[in-house]
């Protein structure tokens, strides 16, 4: 017999965590290590412990629910954190959906060999604090313990005290028990699989993100007087980059894509030449190689501008991360796990950063995504029909089931 999962439960969990600090137009609001977080963290761990799961919480605030069973624990998980006006399941689907499973397994009387383990990571939207994705990143020891702690939030608070104000300030290590296999189950929070009327992914990796912020020194001068030949103009320069980097991508094909979302003119005025140009790039790709080369293209763009357009364009790497592949083991069972319920599963790549890219530098790691209605996510509207909900968190027993014996 196959153990079926209290569908209910797992609704009605994912509607407790929703209504804490819920805002007036429905928005979740929980950013990390605020009250609002400690209050669903508190709500969680004592879902873990009904679970059977032991509780233990490492030095940089994850949660980490473990299981009986020998050797490296089979983990999944995700974070309960949200952005500032965020809905209901990013994250929170994946971490309920695991208390699930392991629930689901203790009252059906099944044991694995392995132990499931279900980790809450602290901090991956990285709104408060800064990097994103911060637990899993300790975790994965992609990041110091010490500069973690450190990370300080606009009101001058720093993580390491809010740790300790909320009491998640844990004694373990980061970083153990270290897992033999993760899987996180999350919304694709994009617009595929609902597109396509599916109900089912298997991520087989993510991007590659490269962010700049480009500032253009240009001269002010006057839309009358001043000769097109004379013009240093930062604004047309701006204009310049927002096409080529379009003309970039769709040239290249495949999985590039580039996006100017940003640009603020100065003096920002109808009869000025703008003498200034802030321009913000986002470059993606799943190939590091085609990253490196749409990376190229802009910086062989700039140098023309600086010496075609006598502007100076000064450069600054926002952010910078290699795309991550995840491991063919972890997918193969996760579509076997689908075949075998009768599912049909996409294989896609992931354009929202993860705690799983994260947990990848450690050990065999895939994800499971269900659909985001009209690919909403960071929204109250955020959506995902609950049969779809049932189904990943199926798909999550069973593929833990085939990883754990
Ligand atoms: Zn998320």
């Amino acid at each position: 017999m196959s153990p079926t999962l209290n569908f209910e439960r797992m609704h009605t969990r994912i509607g407790a965590l929703a209504a804490i600090n819920r805002l007036e137009d429905g928005a979740c609001c929980r950013l990390a290590l605020t009250d609002a977080d400690a209050h669903g963290r508190t709500l969680a761990i004592g879902w873990m412990r009904d679970a059977g799961l032991n509780v233990i919480i490492d030095a940089v605030g994850n949660i980490l629910g473990i299981g009986a069973g020998e050797g490296a624990p089979v983990m999944t998980g995700s974070h309960i954190d949200t952005v500032a006006s965020g809905g209901e399941l990013d994250g929170a689907l994946g971490v309920v959906a695991g208390i699930e499973v392991a629930q689901t397994l203790r009252e059906q009387g099944i044991r694995t060999k392995r132990p499931i383990a279900v980790a809450i990571f602290t901090n991956e939207e990285g709104v408060r604090f800064q990097p994103d994705m911060m637990g899993s990143l300790v975790f994965a020891g992609g990041l110091s313990l010490h500069e973690a702690l450190s990370s300080r939030a606009h009101d001058g608070v720093s993580l390491g005290e809010e740790l300790q104000r909320l009491g998640f300030a844990g004694d373990r290590p980061c970083g153990t028990p270290r897992p033999c296999a993760f899987l996180e189950l999350h919304i694709e929070q994009g617009p595929i699989l609902d597109r396509h009327a599916e109900s089912l992914g298997v991520v087989t990796d993510l991007q590659g993100i490269s962010w700049r912020e480009l500032v253009i020194d240009g001269v002010s001068n006057h839309a009358g007087t001043t000769p097109m030949s004379m013009r240093h103009d930062a604004g047309y320069c701006a204009a310049r980059i927002v096409t080529h980097m379009r003309n970039v991508a769709r040239h290249m094909g495949g999985a590039q894509v580039a996006t100017v979302g940003s640009i603020r003119l100065l003096p920002n005025l109808i009869n000025v030449i703008a003498r200034r140009a802030i321009v913000s790039v986002d470059l993606r790709n799943t190939s590091e190689s085609r990253l490196r080369e749409a990376e190229q293209a802009l910086e062989a763009l700039i140098a023309e501008l600086q010496r075609t357009e006598g502007v100076r364009i000064s450069s600054r790497q926002l952010a910078r991360t290699e795309p991550v592949v995840f491991d063919e083991g972890v997918i193969e069972a996760i579509s076997a796990a689908a075949v075998n319920l009768g599912l049909p599963v996409r294989r896609m790549t992931s354009g929202a950063g993860h705690d799983a890219q994260m947990m990848a530098r450690i050990c065999p790691t895939a994800m499971i995504f269900v659909p985001s209605r009209g690919g909403i996510s960071h929204n109250p509207q955020e959506y995902t029909e609950p049969r779809h909900l049932e189904i990943g968190a199926t798909v999550l027993l069973q593929t833990m089931l085939r990883l754990a014996g």
